[in-house]
């Protein structure tokens, strides 16, 4: 896969371009270039390499980093690229120690300044005890690292479903034109997985068409709007009656049919 620019616009003037960076096995690295200061943030670091060679094409330089986790396909490169451009790093708090020349930490409501561009945080404990995303609302853009995937959601290593589940539903809660950054590419194996467990939902069909054709194409399935993930992602839809019947759980509370979809999905 190659890289991809995003152009995003605000009141229909060019506002930011947001590239996306296919690095390692199967992640994305993004940088959120700001056009009016020409200021540049790095959301995660999975590759210092693939990441500067990006910033060097693009003539950008690198202002801030802005970690969501601690995992290293996250922060490997957080190093690197502080020696290179001198960039302030920001991280969450419950997380600055494992996170590699942190800076500065941040949590739920503190925003962070970007040019003209702001990024409101919001903490979505589960993946692990301190994610936290970084929702830019001007170009409708939020960078969920391992929390929300398009069709998916994050593995619970470090939280319980009760907490995951809460932590989708304010990431559900984002206006439906969000499109969603996510940090893996495992659009096909989620899509699998959703169908098994929403074999009649017609937008997720045809999302699951849209997807296969992309892959085998070798394109990227990212960003997904929220509306659509919405209507398709399983676990976007623990609290829908149709969802919790078909599992057989017509009473029980959406958290535990939120986890009994995480449980599947684990063992698939
Ligand atoms: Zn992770």
């Amino acid at each position: 896969m190659s890289l991809y620019l995003h152009s995003r616009t605000v009141s229909g003037k060019p506002a930011a371009i947001i590239a996306q960076i296919p690095c390692l096995q199967d992640n994305y690295g993004f940088l959120v270039h700001d056009l009016a200061s020409s200021k540049t943030a790095a959301v995660d670091t999975p590759d210092a390499e693939a990441i500067n060679k990006v910033l060097v094409e693009q003539n950008w330089s690198l202002d801030i980093i802005l970690n969501t986790h601690w995992h290293g396909d996250h922060t490997g490169g957080n190093k690197a690229l502080k020696a290179q451009w001198g960039c302030r790093i920001i991280a969450p708090g419950g997380e600055h120690s494992k996170i590699p020349a942190c800076d500065q930490t941040i949590g739920e409501g503190e925003t962070v300044q970007l040019g003209n561009l702001q990024a409101q945080v919001i903490e979505t404990p589960g993946h692990t005890a301190g994610h936290i995303i970084y929702y830019f609302a001007d170009i409708a853009a939020a960078f969920v690292g391992d929390t929300l995937f398009s069709l998916g959601c994050g593995r619970l290593f470090e939280g319980s479903a009760e907490q995951m589940w809460r932590s989708l539903k304010k990431l559900r809660a984002l206006p439906d034109d969000t499109d969603i950054f996510c940090a893996h590419e495992y659009s096909k194996a989620n899509a699998d997985y959703a169908l098994s467990v929403d074999p009649e939902n017609e937008a997720l069909v045809e999302r699951a068409r849209q997807i296969t054709d992309l892959r085998a194409k070798d394109k990227p399935t990212i960003p997904s709007a929220l509306g659509l993930e919405k209507k398709t992602n399983p676990f976007l839809r623990a609290d829908n009656d149709d969802m919790a019947a078909r599992l057989g759980m017509e009473d029980a509370p959406a958290a535990q049919v939120f986890a009994r979809l995480r449980q599947g999905k684990d063992n698939f």
